[in-house]
């Protein structure tokens, strides 16, 4: 890449979001080149929901049943179904004659953003590959900013804390799941709750145990707490090691102002309990894709900037909504709680596990209807 290309839109992150983002700019015609600090493999285990918004917007990118007919599938499965189309496309854009009409795309893994400067009319910004060290510059009219917040360490505006903090661990595990359907167990004292998934095709199970939000938490302790429970559920050595993340709430205090749109969590966390992030994050990316297209299509630096200005504020007020719902969730958690089963906690047996009452209406009450298989 020479020092001075310039691209339409430089999408920064390939998780749900940037991927829907990358396809979005890239049906809109728009030039692009997507960038990935990481390999081109997914592998994050966290189970996640697919409401209909987001099968809506992943339909509008020609992926009509990402999830194959199921409300729920693992980041890493919508992560390389998502990838794999980003790699088709840009097949396809190398192959379309004649070369130099087809808007360019292209994708960089293992290349991070390392510094970016934000101008009038384009963003400045430094590439790393992540391989060599080796740093490159461009020009981005646009930048999408779905990196997850991490543009925070290279001086964007950094999200506020917005609600309480909760330690969740998650873990997948290879051995074909006993039970059907989602079971858990709670411990009444701690009020732990233990969630258990079977995963696509009933191949494993992924572990969750979520403690209650508050300040503090220690996620060491409740690492090894969760080993245990998995020990004593006999759920056999992990997939990858268990993940202790502290998923505190926080958002942007307010939408951003220039050529940078974060999307997904690089505008505030949505919280786990409600399943919602990965969802919220592609819905925010085909939204705020066709309105920087529209920005680019104005006809004048005024409106451009005005346009770009109403993406930031609708993609900010859906994200917002968003954080809501999880934030309703996390305060109702105590009486969810309730419906699971009781034990106490690491030493629990399988027969101890099992469903709450009402627990298909109510995952459609939450998380929307299953989509209709194609
Ligand atoms: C323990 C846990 C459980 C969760 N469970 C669920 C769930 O059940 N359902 C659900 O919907 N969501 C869940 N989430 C949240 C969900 O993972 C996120 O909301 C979702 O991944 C956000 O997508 P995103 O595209 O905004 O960002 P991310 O998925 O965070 O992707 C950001 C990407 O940007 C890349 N990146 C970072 N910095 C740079 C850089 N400087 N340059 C280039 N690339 C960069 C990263 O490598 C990453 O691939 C969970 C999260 C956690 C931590």
């Amino acid at each position: 890449m020479s020092a001075d290309r310039r691209v339409d839109v430089l999408v920064a992150g390939l998780g749900p979001g940037g991927c829907a983002a990358a396809l979005a700019a890239h049906a809109q015609g728009l030039g692009t080149l997507a960038v990935e600090a990481r390999g081109p493999q997914g592998t994050r285990a966290q189970l996640i929901l697919v409401r209909p918004g987001a099968q809506a917007a992943l339909r509008q990118l020609g992926l009509p049943d990402i999830t194959e007919g199921r409300r729920t599938t693992t980041i890493r499965q919508v992560e390389n179904r998502l990838r794999a189309a980003l790699t088709a496309a840009v097949t396809a854009a190398g192959a379309a004659p004649p070369p130099p009409q087809s808007p360019h795309f292209s994708l960089c893994w293992r290349t991070s953003v390392a510094a970016l400067d934000v101008g009038n009319d384009h963003v400045q910004v430094t590439l790393r590959d992540e391989t060599t060290g080796a740093l490159r510059h461009l020009q981005a009219r646009h930048l999408i900013d779905a990196t997850g917040g991490r543009l925070e360490a290279l001086g964007r505006p950094p999200r506020e804390a917005a609600g309480p903090s909760h330690w969740v661990i998650t873990a997948e595990y290879t051995q074909p799941p006993w039970f059907e359907g989602i079971v858990g167990v709670r411990d009444r004292s701690t009020q732990e709750l233990c969630l258990l998934f079977p995963t696509w095709g009933r191949r494993g199970v992924i572990a969750y145990l979520d403690a209650l939000p508050g300040p503090g938490g220690d996620g060491l302790l409740l690492a090894q707490r969760f080993e245990a429970i998995a020990a004593s559920l006999g759920l056999g050595p992990p997939l990858h090691p268990a993940t202790a993340v502290d998923v505190f709430q926080r958002t942007l205090r307010q939408p951003s102002s220039d050529r940078v749109v974060p999307i997904g969590d690089a505008v505030g966390t949505v919280d786990v309990l409600t399943g919602n992030g990965a969802s919220t994050a592609m819905e925010d990316a085909v939204q705020a894709v066709q309105a920087v297209a529209a920005a680019q299509r104005a006809g004048t630096a005024a409106a451009e900037a005005a346009l770009t200005r109403m993406a930031n504020e609708q993609v900010f007020a859906r994200h917002r909504r968003a954080i809501g719902r999880g934030r309703l969730i996390l305060a109702v958690r105590p009486v969810l709680e309730r419906a699971w089963p009781a034990a106490t906690l690491p030493h629990v047996g399988r027969d101890d596990v099992g469903p709450p009452p009402l627990l298909w209406p109510a995952v459609r009450l939450v998380f929307g209807r299953r989509p209709q298989a194609l």
